[in-house]
């Protein structure tokens, strides 16, 4: 069976996933797109020979169509996959699921209503060899008791990166590691800031130093820095009560010289996650071809949303700020 996707949003990563839909993905055909810019649409749909169609709502109820890909801004998310699960879509969509926490329970609301899952978010990292190597190793107690686990994510620059946005868009990325990799919510959370770098755009505290404790105890610190200059860096540590895991973002390769040792940096997220994107995307698609969802579910993208609005609250006092959240429905289980 070819999965006949329609694409919503063709802004960076929605021409991305166009190109790996049709090219790297098996399974799958890219057959609608639209975009509120009716040219990129245009230009988009036609190198592909995909239906250009003028809204969201119209390329969900199309019948060209068996399962969706949103990647329109993150505001727009929400009414996207609403509609999806109303028209019994199975749908793709970029992280965050939504802008808000209470979005994001409609949505699960939503799902629960239908009776089955419907959704799959876009947190790649799941499908990363380095971070599922982790997950292996902790869920073999290969480390003992979980106890700490650090973590860095740097850009380049991020020029129109707010400080809430660090959170809300990359942060967002180690929330979901930190819950999926230890198997536990995060219970509080925290914003320590150092001076913002001079390279920061004005009034943005960037960088910035999260701090989570989870249900079971285990403090883990994010370090995010979107203007670091020099390129793209994530990595993640876990320390366990027998041995660490760790992954070192830095690249491949590595060169040595007399008296010295040196490696790539990648430049952007693109570089540094592309075969996660493949593996996810592909994940995807088969699960839609078996008629059952797997991956990061909405009640993910809930809980990750509900973490960092909490963590973006904590930004005006640096204090410890409790997470509440709504009981785990059956669903999610
Ligand atoms: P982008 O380049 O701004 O693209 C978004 C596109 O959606 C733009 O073409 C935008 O048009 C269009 N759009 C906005 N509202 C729409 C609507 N109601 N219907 C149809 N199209 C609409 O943004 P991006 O960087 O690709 O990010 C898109 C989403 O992917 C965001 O939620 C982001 O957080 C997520 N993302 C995830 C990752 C990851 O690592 N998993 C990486 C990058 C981005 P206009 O430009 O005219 O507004």
């Amino acid at each position: 069976m070819t999965v006949r996707v329609g694409v919503i949003g063709l802004g960076l990563i929605g021409a991305d996933h166009v190109a790996r839909l049709r090219s790297r993905v098996a399974g799958a055909d890219v057959v609608a797109v639209c975009d509120i810019d009716s040219s990129r649409a245009k230009a988009i749909g036609e190198s592909v020979g995909a239906l250009v169609l003028s809204t969201a709502t119209e390329l969900v109820r199309s019948d060209a169509i068996d399962a969706v890909v949103v990647t329109s801004a993150t505001t727009a998310h929400a009414e996207a996959v609403l509609a999806c699960i109303t028209a019994k879509r199975p749908v793709f969509v970029e992280k965050p699921l939504a802008q808000t926490a209470q979005e994001c329970l409609d949505i699960v609301s939503a799902e629960m209503a239908h009776g089955e899952r419907l959704v799959q978010v876009g947190f790649m990292r799941r499908f990363d060899p380095g971070y599922a190597a982790i997950k292996a190793s902790l869920d073999a107690g290969e480390l003992g008791v979980p106890l700490l686990m650090h973590n860095i994510h740097r850009n380049r620059t991020a020029p129109t990166a707010t400080s809430a946005g660090l959170i809300r868009e990359s942060v967002i990325h180690e929330i979901d590691a930190i819950r999926w990799l230890l198997a536990q919510e995060i219970q509080s959370a925290q914003v320590a800031l150092p001076r913002p770098s001079p390279h920061a755009p004005q009034g943005v505290r960037d960088p910035q130093l999260a701090l989570f404790r989870t249900t079971g105890g285990v403090l883990v610190d994010v370090e995010c820095f979107a203007n670091s200059q020099y390129g793209y860096d994530v990595r993640c540590e876990v320390v366990g009560s027998t041995g660490t895991a760790a992954i070192d973002g830095h690249g491949d390769a590595i060169w040595t010289r007399v008296g010295s040792a040196s490696r790539s940096v990648h430049r952007d997220w693109r570089s540094r996650f592309g075969p996660a994107y493949d593996r996810e995307l592909q994940a995807w698609v088969d699960s839609v071809a078996a008629g059952e969802a797997t991956g990061p579910s909405s009640w993910d993208g809930y809980a990750a949303t509900r973490v960092a609005e909490s963590t973006v609250s904590s930004l005006a006092t640096e204090r410890i700020v409790a997470i509440e959240m709504i009981e785990r429905p059956a669903l999610y289980a």
